[in-house]
């Protein structure tokens, strides 16, 4: 049980929890099945939600856009299997309900034409390189869902001098990433070297990644030896070490200032997934309509890490997995600190999924809330120096300005907290809830 061996760091937070990774951080990445009806939310990114362009009826073939982006903070979505629209309609997705573009497969695969003429990518310019990761709908892959083209664009008067790649997979179980990093250390190095054409003051580029991934640190170095300014960067295994601030501090030193952008301290981040795909969408006219996931945790028969084609529901990867060889407790889309609990398993795998984490009843820790004990725990590990408890309690009193008042915004959603409370008081949800609160309040 994983929250068992959890340890406080000190001062600014942060947690041991066990890793829980080796059952499939050194299992290859196999192809998933591919159920006969796929589901693509049109809200899978962060900002607007993309507007549909296809109506029931329609015929569409695998990477054919299916919704274009709502906004600049939005993002286009592909089918990722040729089939016809059998419905627009609400459906439940991880974290809430969203409207829904439902395809029946026609296990065709019938392909759309590339975004852009493939092998290109090394002539473009900054522009056509930006404008394709937009056109491919790419949003961060590390379970954020940020746009990527409004990532990889800093406000007016920011400039950037250090893109730093997180591969550090700090959330237990999840080792979708450990496994791309591994397998595919060269396109990860080739999306870096496009990305210096958006950013001509870059003078450093780190590459992260935690020290429990030695296999990874090594193909990345082989992939970049022959880049000087390349720095694969170990790093001490902690959690959430994946968090940007926390990043970026272990990595150059600099603070982002409470509600700040990294931009703000001259960095940007991006997750070692979505660098790659930026690559290939560059390189290959990719839209972003696959990813992988690692399905694990302990009544998982089988655990693995797949390649999974985005608008797959999850009962599809269950199954590729062996299904369930003890009743489980709590079934999250995402790790057991960030990810969000899933009740039903027709949920689709969005851009943003890193992982199903199926936890037994014991290791979530279920039980009923009981009164605080005022043991100051979730303000021991909170990474980024907050009080939850007073946080969550302004929001149960409906104290929103106070909530905001306490820093709520400045939450990073690790799940700590949450996870260290004797009382399991809910406190990331109810956190969570008061910045949903906060940000309708500031939208009126
Ligand atoms: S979820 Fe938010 S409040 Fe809780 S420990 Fe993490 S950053 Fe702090
Ligand atoms: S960890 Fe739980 S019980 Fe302890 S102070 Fe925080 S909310 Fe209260």
């Amino acid at each position: 049980m994983f929250y068992m061996s959890f340890s406080f760091m000190g001062k600014h937070g942060g947690s041991h929890p066990e890793e829980n990774k080796s059952r499939t951080s050194n299992l290859a990445i196999e192809d998933a099945s591919v159920p006969k009806i796929m589901v693509f939310p049109v809200s899978m990114h962060i900002g607007a939600p993309a507007k549909p362009v296809v109506e029931v009826g329609d015929t569409v073939k695998a990477g054919q856009l299916i919704a274009e982006a709502g906004g600049f903070v939005s993002a286009n979505i592909y089918a990722s299997v040729s089939g016809e629209v059998i419905a627009l309609e609400k459906r439940p997705i991880v974290g809430g309900e969203a409207d829904c573009i439902i395809v029946k497969n026609d296990y065709n695969y019938t392909k759309a034409e590339p975004l852009v003429e493939p092998g290109n990518s090394q002539n473009m310019s900054k522009d056509d390189i930006l404008g394709t990761v937009r056109k491919a709908g790419i949003a961060g892959m590390g379970g954020a869902t940020f746009p990527t083209s409004v990532k990889l664009s800093p406000p007016p008067g920011m400039t950037v001098d250090s893109l730093i790649i997180n591969g550090a997979e700090c959330e237990p179980y999840s080792t979708s990433d450990h496994r791309v990093m591994v397998e595919h250390p060269d396109e990860i190095v080739k999306g870096i070297n496009l990305s210096r054409k958006l950013f001509p003051l870059l003078k450093h580029i780190y590459i992260g990644i935690e020290d429990n991934k030695p296999d990874a640190i090594k193909a990345l170095e082989k992939a970049s030896a022959d880049y000087d300014d390349i720095s694969v960067r170990p790093l001490k295994t902690m959690y959430p070490r994946g968090s940007e601030k926390n990043l970026i501090k272990s990595l150059t030193g600099r603070e982002v200032p409470p509600g700040g952008l990294p931009a703000a301290v001259r960095c940007v981040v991006l997750n070692t997934s979505t660098i790659r795909s930026c690559y290939r969408a560059c390189e290959f006219g990719e839209p972003l309509i696959e990813r992988v996931v690692s399905v694990s945790g302990t009544p998982i028969k089988n655990p693995k890490n797949l390649r999974v084609k985005i608008g797959t529901p999850m009962d599809s990867l269950i199954e590729d997995c062996g299904g369930f060889i003890e009743v489980p407790g709590k079934i999250l889309g995402g790790g057991p600190f960030m990810g969000k609990t899933v009740s039903d398993l027709g949920v689709p795998i969005i851009k943003g999924t890193t992982a199903i984490t199926v936890l037994t009843p014991e290791e979530a820790n279920i039980g009923d809330e009981q009164d605080c004990i005022m043991c100051a725990e979730c303000i021991h590990v909170c990474p980024v120096s907050l009080q939850p408890i007073l946080i969550s309690d302004a929001f149960e009193r409906g104290n929103i300005e106070k909530a905001k008042e306490l820093g709520a915004m400045d939450c990073i959603e690790c799940g700590n907290c949450s996870f260290i409370c004797p009382s399991k008081i809910p406190l990331l949800e109810n956190i969570r809830s008061a910045k949903a609160a906060i940000k309708h309040q500031e939208a009126k």
